[in-house]
């Protein structure tokens, strides 16, 4: 999958956002300033209990998508997702090349979140399918990933998972010669 041909990586942004640890009350504040790049500068990322609430659940409904196994689940985690975005798209070339940016620009940093997380994550499913969404094989991982390889083969969320995989494959094949 080339992301030229749809101009945005912001489903890598609903990847994260899935893959946060949530486990610190500050996360949320954690994740937007890891993730900076993508909120219109001078967005403040303090957020109230609320909104760190909507966060997580916007989160769990990005897993939820990749988790899906039929069309009709993907719809509807999906369609759940689009309910929470605020689509206000306008063209900007503000890092030198010609894209869309999917929130308005002044709205607080969770209306940016959430609205840029759902519309990266649908024009994958509606562009390339929802089968290049998945979780990761690797034995004590669950955390989800987005597929861009050409020939839509990967089935770990990170070069970690996979070689720790095929070693222990090996190790699992080297006990039972
Ligand atoms: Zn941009
Ligand atoms: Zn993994």
């Amino acid at each position: 999958m080339d992301y030229d041909t749809y101009g945005s990586t912001a489903v890598e942004l609903a990847i994260e956002l899935a893959n946060a640890e949530r486990d610190d009350p500050q996360w949320a504040g954690a994740f937007l300033s890891s993730h900076e790049e993508w909120f219109t500068p001078g967005t403040s990322f303090e957020l109230s209990a609320g909104e760190v609430q909507r966060a997580a659940a916007t989160a769990e409904l990005v897993r939820a998508v990749a988790l899906a196994e039929t069309q009709p689940d993907v719809l509807d985690r999906l369609n759940e997702l689009l309910a929470l975005a605020r689509p206000r798209p306008y063209a900007t070339d503000h890092d030198g090349e010609l894209h869309l940016h999917y929130a308005r620009p002044d709205s607080p940093a969770l209306e940016q979140l959430t609205t840029t997380v759902a519309m990266g994550l649908s024009q994958v499913v509606v562009q390339h399918g929802w089968q290049r969404l998945g979780v990761c094989a690797a034995e004590n991982c669950d955390d989800v990933y987005v597929d861009t390889s050409r020939n839509a083969s990967r089935r770990y969320c990170s070069n970690t998972c996979a070689s720790r995989s095929t070693v222990a494959a090996y190790r699992a094949r080297q006990k039972t010669d």
